[in-house]
C-alpha cells in the first residue's frame, strides 16, 4: 500500500516522500481515503499512530482541488484546533512540511505569547489555521478573522480539549462555523462527554480505532 494508492496527488506524495515516509501507517491508510471522499470521520487513534498526517494529507489535497471562493479578502478554509501549544506547533509544522508543493497558506495561533504578530498574519490571508481554542476565542472577538467560510473542521486530540476544561470554547467556535462542512474528531479515548460532542458535531461519520 502507497500513498499514491490510498488517492493522494502528485504534490502530495512527493512532500511525504521527502518527509522520509514510505508506506502509510493504519490510521492514514483508513482515515486518507475517507476523508478524501469528503464524509464526517470519528477516529479513535492514539498521538504516534501518524494521525497528524493522517488528516492533514487529504486536507490539503481536497482544499487545493476545489477553487476558494472570495477574491481579495481569503477566508480560513480548515480549522484545525488542539488543546495545547505544542500541539498546534507541530501540526503547524506539519501543514507546512506536507503542503511545499501546494498553494495553500497556513498559520498557528496559540495563548501565551503577543497577540500582535499573529493578527499580521491572519491579515496576510490564512487558508489552514491551527489554533488552541482560547487564543482563537480571542482573536473571534476582537474581529481580526472570521470563520464564516470554514470547508473543514478538525479536533485533534478532542478527549484531551475536553478534559482542559474547552469545551464551552469550542461550542462557541462552532457556533460561528457555517453548518454545511466537513467534521474530523480525532481522540484518544471515548467518555460520554465525547460521544455527546461527536454525537452533535458528526453527520453519519466514517469511524475507525486503531
Ligand atoms: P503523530 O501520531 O501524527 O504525532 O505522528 C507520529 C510520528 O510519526 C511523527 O514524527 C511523524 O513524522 C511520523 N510519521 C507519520 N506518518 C508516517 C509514515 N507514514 N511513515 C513514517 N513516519 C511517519
Amino acid at each position: 500500500m502507497s500513498f499514491s494508492q490510498l488517492g493522494l496527488s502528485d504534490a502530495i506524495v512527493r512532500a511525504v516522500t521527502e518527509c522520509g515516509y514510505s508506506t502509510p501507517t493504519p490510521i492514514q491508510q483508513q482515515a486518507i481515503p475517507a476523508v478524501l471522499g469528503g464524509g464526517d470521520l470519528l477516529a479513535g487513534a492514539q498521538t504516534g499512530t501518524g494521525k497528524t498526517a493522517g488528516f492533514t494529507l487529504p486536507l490539503l489535497q481536497r482544499l487545493s482541488a476545489m477553487p476558494r471562493s472570495g477574491g481579495a479578502h481569503r477566508p480560513v478554509r480548515a480549522l484545525v484546533l488542539t488543546p495545547t501549544r505544542e500541539l498546534a506547533a507541530q501540526i503547524g509544522d506539519s501543514v507546512k512540511a506536507y503542503g511545499k508543493y501546494v498553494k495553500l497558506n497556513s498559520a498557528v495561533i496559540f495563548g501565551g505569547v503577543n497577540i500582535n504578530p499573529q493578527i499580521t498574519l491572519l491579515k496576510q490571508g490564512v487558508d489552514i489555521l491551527v489554533a488552541t481554542p482560547g487564543r482563537l476565542l480571542d482573536h473571534l472577538q476582537q474581529g481580526t478573522m472570521k470563520l464564516d467560510q470554514v470547508e473543514i473542521l478538525v479536533l485533534d486530540e478532542a478527549d484531551r480539549m475536553l478534559d482542559m476544561g474547552f469545551i464551552h470554547d469550542i461550542k462557541r467556535v462552532l457556533a460561528l462555523l457555517p453548518k454545511k462542512r466537513q467534521n474530523l474528531l480525532f481522540s484518544a479515548t471515548f467518555s460520554d462527554e465525547i460521544k455527546a460532542l461527536a454525537d452533535r458535531l458528526l453527520d453519519s461519520p466514517a469511524m475507525i480505532e486503531v
